[in-house]
C-alpha cells in the first residue's frame, strides 16, 4: 500500500486500528469493485431496521444492538441513493413477482416492531429522499403500549450486580446470555421479566421511554395515510416455532386482521426473529389463507427471480454498521457470512 493509501485509511478510521472489514471495504471502494459488483447483481435488497434513535443515546448499554442512530441512518440513506434506487417494497416486489427484472440495483427499507423513536427520527430523512418504507408492527404492543420483552430484558441486564442478585436465578441466566431467552416460550419469559421490572424503573427512571416505547395506533395510522406500508409482525412478538400450533396461528391471523381493521389492508408479514428455524410451511399456509402476498425473513441476500414470496430475504442493519461495513454489506459481500452466522445461532 502506498504512503498516501495508509494516510487515507488512517483518516477514514479516525486513527483507530482498522478492523478487517473496514480495511477491505476501503480497498474495494478504492478500486471501484463494490460498484462493479453491484452492477453484476441487479436485484432487490430489502433492509431490516428496528429503532432509529437519537445520537445522544448511542453509547447507552441498554440500547438494543439492532438500533441505529439518526446520523448514521441519514448517511446510510445517502449511500443507498448513490449506489442505486430506493424503492417502495410493494412496488418492486410486484415487479419481481410478475417475473420482470427490477433493473438497476434497488433497495427497499423495512422497520420491524414499531418503536415510536423510529417515526420521530427516520421519517424526516425518508421524506427528504422521497422514500416510502414498510413498517412491520407487533399489534399487541401497539394496542397496549407495553415495551418489548427483549428490550426490558436488556435494560434489566444493565442494572448493577447488587440489584441483579435479588432477581430469580432463571432470569439471571438470561441476563448473562440473552441469546438463550429466544428458546423460551414468550409468556414464560414475560412473567419472569415483569416480576423484576419495577427494579429497572427505579434505577433507570424515564430516560428509556423516548427510545424504547412502542408507537400508538394514531401514529401508525398516520404513517399509512402518508403512503407507507403497514405490515403484520404477530400480536405479541412471539418467535413462532417456540409456541403451540394454536398460538402461532392466532398470533399470525390476529395481527393481520388488526392491521386491516386499522388501515384497510395488510399484504405483508414479517416473521419475528425471521431465521430459517423460526417458522415453517404450516405458518406459510396460514399466511396464504389470510391473503397475505409477501412474508419477510431475516436471512441476508438478494430477492431474485423466481420470487419465493413467503421467504423474502432481508439484510439486518444495526449499531455495528459503520460506513465501510454498511457499504460492504450492501454489495452482498457479507451475505454468505451472515447466513453462516444465522445457522450457527440455531446449532
Ligand atoms: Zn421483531
Amino acid at each position: 500500500m502506498s504512503r498516501g493509501g495508509c494516510h487515507s485509511l488512517a483518516r477514514i478510521t479516525h486513527g483507530r486500528r482498522p478492523r478487517t472489514a473496514e480495511s477491505l471495504a476501503w480497498l474495494l471502494g478504492w478500486s471501484h469493485r463494490l460498484t462493479r459488483r453491484l452492477r453484476r447483481c441487479p436485484g432487490l435488497r430489502i433492509l431490516t431496521y428496528h429503532g432509529v434513535c437519537a445520537d445522544e443515546v448511542a453509547d447507552e448499554a441498554w440500547l438494543p444492538p439492532h438500533f441505529v442512530t439518526r446520523s448514521r441512518f441519514m448517511r446510510q440513506m445517502q449511500i443507498l441513493a448513490e449506489l442505486g434506487h430506493i424503492a417502495h417494497l410493494p412496488d418492486v416486489a410486484n415487479t419481481l413477482r410478475n417475473d420482470q427484472p427490477p433493473g438497476e440495483p434497488r433497495f427497499a427499507i423495512t422497520f420491524d416492531d414499531g418503536h415510536a423513536c423510529t417515526l420521530h427520527h427516520a421519517l424526516p430523512i425518508l421524506g427528504s429522499y422521497g422514500v416510502k418504507a414498510t413498517f412491520c408492527v407487533a399489534t399487541g404492543h401497539i394496542d397496549s403500549g407495553e415495551w418489548f420483552v427483549s428490550d426490558r430484558l436488556r435494560v434489566l441486564g444493565t442494572l448493577p450486580g447488587s440489584v441483579k442478585a435479588g432477581m430469580p436465578p432463571q432470569l439471571q441466566g438470561f441476563l448473562d446470555s440473552p441469546g438463550r431467552s429466544k428458546h423460551v416460550p414468550h409468556d414464560e419469559l414475560k412473567c419472569l421479566v415483569e416480576d423484576s421490572w419495577g427494579l429497572a424503573v427505579n434505577w433507570r427512571g424515564s430516560r428509556l421511554a423516548e427510545a424504547l416505547r412502542p408507537a400508538s395506533w394514531g401514529e401508525i395510522v398516520a404513517l399509512h395515510q402518508s403512503g407507507h406500508e403497514i405490515a403484520a409482525h404477530t400480536v405479541s412478538h412471539v418467535i413462532l416455532s417456540r409456541e403451540t400450533r394454536r398460538r402461532r396461528e392466532a398470533e399470525i391471523v390476529n395481527s393481520i386482521r388488526k392491521v386491516r381493521e386499522k388501515t384497510s389492508r395488510c399484504d405483508t408479514f414479517a416473521y419475528p426473529n425471521g431465521g430459517p428455524g423460526d417458522f415453517d410451511e404450516q405458518d406459510i399456509e396460514v399466511l396464504r389463507r389470510e391473503g397475505v402476498a409477501y412474508a419477510l425473513t431475516t436471512t441476508s441476500g438478494y430477492c431474485t427471480r423466481p420470487l419465493d414470496a413467503y421467504r423474502l430475504p432481508r439484510t439486518s442493519v444495526g449499531l455495528g454498521h459503520d460506513e465501510p461495513v454498511f457499504t460492504l454489506e450492501m454489495s452482498g459481500w457479507l451475505d454468505k457470512r451472515r447466513r453462516r452466522q444465522q445457522r450457527g445461532d440455531w446449532a
